[in-house]
């Protein structure tokens, strides 16, 4: 069994806080200097953990247990939104470390190691998930440098910008990994109004983007009238409104569609809008489910353009995100653990959220564990979640972990 030291992981959490404190919450993006600070300060933990810490050429922090050939890869990431939460990925990362470091002491079973790791770039501020997709050997070095950054540029320029270009890469081992888990905030109000303390992961979900352009006639608000306009806003409304209605028909239990962005130019009170541009992102769990949804959008749009004497235009954007099924095993250890520490108090759920354990999935059996967030809070400098719960979280991670190793020695 792996015994956790619930001061010391509480002491940890609010040192890696400190990386970029403000209020309650945290500023800490991906490749910032106090990003690449507490990167540091984490691989220095995990090194007195007796594990063998780097910051990798992009900007993973990776801890082997080096006379190990075979380990459990554990942890999340440390980056945050521009105005983020202070647990998020944070969270995951520091179980990693204190259950490491907790197994260190104990005495590690022959062989058998805990390898821990904190992504760079989960969430997307240069490269969404950049870090768990190097891992998992989705770029070669070239492919790597060329990748467009969301900032303009490339992540070569930035790598050399940080210092990191001509470090290396740590590249998954097929042969090591006995799986991934990760745990993290549920981001979510399920567990909270359900009156659950432990969340365990069944699947992730997918996502689908698009976006919709209309093409009008751009004139004056007080002399064109109403039969005469090629009206690209209310056009763009029309659409909304009919793309909602044909979802809501459409949506699964737990689909969730989001218009989070709406563009009207010239965007001036006296002016008949021109052009529109709307932003539709889909979520579910189901892949057949999201590829159905993505052909209804197409045909409505299609359908609303023939109609309309607006130009209409769609587009699917390419980067979509796969729904992806936590492994059955690493479920039925977390499960177990949680049924153990707190009997009844646990469910089996989806996270609506993209993690790193969605890249690692397709390359390892991976689960993930999820802790209640207060009010359903994240994203936000407000994100909480008690100290009693952040504790069982660690405890019902290591029970899992401890089981795990301990099978694999058999
Ligand atoms: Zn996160």
């Amino acid at each position: 069994m792996i015994e956790i030291d619930p001061e010391r992981l509480l002491k940890d959490l609010s040192t890696l806080r400190s990386f970029g404190a403000v209020g309650n919450g945290v500023v800490r993006t991906a490749f910032s200097d106090i990003d690449m600070a507490s990167r540091r300060w984490l691989a220095e933990q995990l090194a007195n953990a007796d594990l063998k810490a780097s910051v990798d050429g992009v900007g993973n922090v990776i801890a082997t247990t080096e006379e190990c050939s075979r380990s459990l890869l554990i942890g999340s990431h440390s980056d945050t939104q521009p105005t983020g939460g202070w647990l998020d990925g944070a969270l995951g990362v520091i179980y990693g470390l204190e259950i490491a470091r907790s197994y260190t002491e104990a005495g590690r079973l022959p062989g058998i190691g805990i390898d821990v790791v904190s992504w760079m770039d989960e969430e997307g501020t240069y490269f969404s998930s950049l870090g768990s997709r190097s891992f998992c050997g989705e770029f070669t070095d070239a492919e790597l440098f060329e990748l467009p950054s969301v900032q303009g540029g490339s992540i070569g320029d930035l790598l050399q910008r940080v210092g990191l270009g001509e470090t290396s890469r740590s590249i998954l081992d097929h042969d090591r990994y006995l799986g991934y888990l990760e745990a993290h905030i549920e981001q979510g109000p399920f567990l909270e109004k359900t009156g659950h303390r432990i969340g365990v992961v069944t699947s992730i979900v997918g996502v689908r983007d698009f976006v919709i352009r209309f093409h009008g006639s751009q004139n004056h608000a007080g002399t064109t009238p109403m039969n005469l306009r090629r009206d690209a806003g209310m056009a763009a409304v029309r659409t909304i409104h009919g793309l909602d209605r044909m979802l809501a028909a459409t949506a699964r239990d737990k689909t969730v569609w989001t218009f989070g962005e709406i563009r009207l130019h010239p965007g001036a009170a006296s002016i008949v809008p021109g052009e529109a541009q709307v932003h539709l992102q889909v979520r579910d769990s189901d892949e057949g489910f999201l590829d159905l949804v993505t052909r209804q959008v197409e045909a409505h749009v299609e359908d609303f353009g023939r109609s309309s004497e607006v130009g209409l235009e769609l587009e699917s954007l390419q980067d979509a995100v796969r729904a992806v099924e936590m492994d059955d095993r690493m479920q039925g250890y977390c499960a177990h653990a949680a049924e153990v520490l707190v009997p009844g108090e646990w469910m089996r759920m989806q996270s609506g959220a993209a993690h790193d354990a969605q890249i690692l999935a397709s390359k390892m059996a991976s689960g993930m564990i999820f802790v209640p967030s207060i009010g359903g809070v994240s994203h936000d400098f407000n994100e909480d979640t008690g100290a009693d719960d952040i504790v069982l979280g660690c405890q019902v991670m290591a029970a899992a972990v401890g089981a795990i190793l301990q099978d694999a020695a058999k």
